[in-house]
């Protein structure tokens, strides 16, 4: 049984215990549904008190059942709630905790509500493409009023108890929450007579709130939403059934939301951001590392290169209390390492983000060092050096002979061989690949590369960690660029091919802009440097002559045009200013380029563009599954998601293809293997 049932002086006390957040799920939704069949018919019983062990009242829906029959098996939430709207015995809910989802509509269908302090209140719904679809956008309103409801159900906004102690939401409050049960007790004692029985359902809108709705507060509202929203209809859905509650009597505006909430159920939006949500929880599990794999502990850790990804990957740890150290052989670079981590930080405080003890304290915590024994304790080393095999084997020869047993050894190669590198050592076991994307300091992914002979106990501490500093960790094998960047090199090979066969850099970015990606592949380039993917094309030819390239990237570089740092790129820049202006002498460049490769040149439709583009990355993805390169489709998916501006809303490429139908995928291949450089195109 997943909720308790207790009896005492006249109260059936019935606790929700479906750890570790009192999910809803069948077996709990039975459970609660019998204990109050069996109150109710009880003649010795008065009223009924709703609870939940730990530290919630109830999370919602219990995610382990997601996606399966028994999500919507009887009795089903709603099915519940009317069963509690009928009951005949006051119901009181003591909110101990987390009450959210579910867990907030099955409180909001109790009599009354007593809670303690900092309980975290929240109809997260919408964070899935969904919205609360047991009433929840009708009851909340009329306890809360329109205002914050409209905000805390379209964002899914959490709020505390604290915030809404003076809110019709609660009938009483107990600072003390180990009180909580007896003052309920002592509550509910004093109503249980008390008829006829307080329903939300029958109150209206406006009734306890003494703010009248302003006829054209829904305008607002959603026109702020297009403002940021525009993609999901979820939000504005939220706000339809929100309206529903004040024009439509209570059982109709119920079967509205029902309708809603089915339509959102069926949408892409909704599929997309359920399936990332799986794909988060998932990614944590690393194939082979059992869950319950001692971890090694993580107090202190050494940066090795104060440059663009040793300093910000310094601030992850300083950010959480962890102190690090730098080491840098030139002293120059060093000094410009310590002084850009304390500017980003500064400029922190003056955005009001940090206060200006935070940032002193953050400072304080990273020391600068220039020799290998001033971090011989630290337990983890993260290297981030030149990207030059040589020097990655310097560094790793040092650490080996100084680190204490049981460091772990790290390193954030973009696209070096993890086990050339781990062979350097004598303890590859310890050796693992911690890839983290620029700016390190922000940017939400990383890549934990598992080399052949990585200790499951490093992976798992890494894994671990990562959740610390607050990154979303999907591990990879080894292989020239990993899962990200592997993919990207077909990206951006398909976006120079179609410059060749007719485009301007301006209609492919604009192209895939519009089908959400947060920049196009040119606009990117030009942020992050031709000049650095141009080095990696030559390193690449020289070790594999075969490799395939359009020489379009080559001779921009050429021409010095490396992107904003030189104010030219595929686009123009001016001084102190990211917009993007067309070239026409770049323009001129493709298209001579062309006319000497003797390309013809076509119309190439939007479609055709977003297929290409997306369709080179799911058909690399497949291949990196293939390898045992990523464990799992929906890792891949994420590694797009986090760290590569994939559109939320597409779920990713290898969603995307998955929904096309690989055999559509296929089709598809053989087509553009009949084009311009099809040869590129292998399935
Ligand atoms: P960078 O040139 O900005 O910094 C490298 C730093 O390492 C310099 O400060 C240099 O003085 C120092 N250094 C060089 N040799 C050293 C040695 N033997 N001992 C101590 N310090 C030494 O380079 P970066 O862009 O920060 O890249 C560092 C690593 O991170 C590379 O392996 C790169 O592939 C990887 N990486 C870079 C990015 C990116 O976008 N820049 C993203 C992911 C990974």
């Amino acid at each position: 049984m997943s909720a308790s049932l207790e009896l005492q002086n006249k109260l059936a006390i019935i606790t929700i215990n479906n750890p570790p957040v009192n999910g809803l799920g069948h077996a709990t939704r039975t459970a609660i549904a019998e204990h109050l069949r069996a109150a109710e018919a009880n003649p010795d019983i008065s009223a009924i008190i709703l609870t939940g062990t730990g530290k919630a009242f109830s999370g919602g829906a219990d995610i382990k059942e997601f996606g399966t029959d028994k999500t919507y098996a009887q009795p089903s939430l709603p099915a519940l709630i009317e069963q509690m709207d009928a009951c005949t015995k006051p119901i009181i809910a003591a909110i101990n905790g987390v009450c959210m989802g579910g867990g907030l509509e099955l409180a909001l269908a109790c009599h009354y509500r007593v809670a303690t302090t900092a309980v975290q209140l929240a109809l997260p719904e919408v964070k899935l493409g969904l919205l609360p679809g047991a009433g929840g956008t009708q009851r909340l309103p009329r306890l809360l009023g329109m205002e914050i409801c409209a905000n805390m159900i379209s964002t899914g906004q959490v709020m505390l108890s604290d915030q809404l102690v003076k809110s019709a939401l609660f009938s009483a409050f107990e600072i003390d929450p180990q009180k909580l049960r007896q003052t309920t007790a002592n509550f509910a004692q004093d109503i249980a007579a008390v008829r006829p029985l307080p329903r939300v359902r029958d109150l209206l809108v406006e009734q306890l709130v003494e703010q009248k709705v302003s006829t054209d507060f829904f305008t607002t509202a959603r026109a702020a939403l297009k403002k940021k929203s525009s993609r999901f209809p979820a939000p504005f859905s939220c706000l339809d059934a929100l309206e529903a509650s004040l024009t439509q009597d209570f059982d109709t505006g119920v079967k509205t939301e029902r309708a809603i909430f089915q339509q959102l159920l069926q949408s892409e939006e909704s599929k997309a951001l359920r399936h990332i949500f799986m794909a988060e929880r998932a990614a944590s599990k690393i194939e082979g590392v059992d869950a319950n794999t001692p971890l090694r502990s993580i107090n202190s850790v050494a940066v090795i290169g104060a440059g663009t990804m040793g300093a910000g990957i310094a601030m992850n740890f300083a950010s959480v209390s962890i102190p690090v150290q730098i080491l840098d052989l030139q002293a120059a670079s060093l000094a410009k390492g310590l002084e850009r981590i304390r500017s980003n930080y500064q400029s922190a405080v003056n955005k009001g983000k940090l206060t200006q003890e935070q940032c002193e304290q953050r400072c304080g915590l990273i020391a600068g060092v220039d020799n290998y024994a001033a971090i011989a304790n630290a337990d983890l080393v993260i290297e981030a050096v030149f990207e030059d095999m040589q020097v990655k084997q310097s560094v790793f020869e040092q650490l080996d002979q100084v680190m204490k047993a049981d460091a772990i050894l790290a390193s954030n190669t973009s696209t070096l061989d993890l086990n050339q590198i781990a062979r350097f050592t004598k303890r590859p076991q310890d050796v693992i690949g911690l890839h983290f994307f620029s700016p390190a300091n922000i940017m939400e992914l990383l890549e934990i590369v598992r080399a052949e002979q990585t200790a499951a106990d490093v992976l798992a501490t890494c894994s671990v960690l990562a959740k610390k500093i607050k990154k979303t960790a999907v591990v990879a094998g080894v292989c020239d660029g990993f899962i990200g960047n592997r993919m990207l090199e077909q990206y951006t090979k398909q976006a120079a091919f179609l410059l060749e066969e007719g485009c301007t850099p301006q209609q492919v970015d604009q192209v895939i802009e519009t089908f959400g990606f947060a920049m196009g592949p040119f606009r990117m380039n030009d942020l992050a440097g031709n000049d650095i993917s141009w080095a990696i094309r030559k390193r690449r030819l020289a070790t594999n002559p075969n490799l395939v390239y359009s020489k379009l990237g080559d001779l921009l570089c050429e021409q010095g045009r490396f992107g904003q740092k030189t104010h030219v790129g595929w686009y123009d820049y001016q001084a102190n200013d990211r917009t993007a202006h067309p070239s026409d002498l770049v323009v001129q460049m493709i298209r001579a380029h062309a006319q000497t490769l003797g390309v013809a040149q076509r119309q190439i439709s939007d479609e055709e563009i977003v297929q290409r583009l997306v369709l080179s990355l799911a058909n690399e993805g497949r291949k990196i599954l293939r390898d045992g390169i990523a464990a799992r489709s929906s890792d891949i998916d994420i590694v797009y998601l986090k760290g590569y501006g994939f559109p939320l809303h597409r779920g990713g490429p290898m969603f995307y293809a998955d929904n096309l139908g690989w055999d559509k995928v296929d089709s598809l291949l053989q087509q553009f293997q009949h084009g311009h450089q099809g040869g590129t195109w292998t399935i």
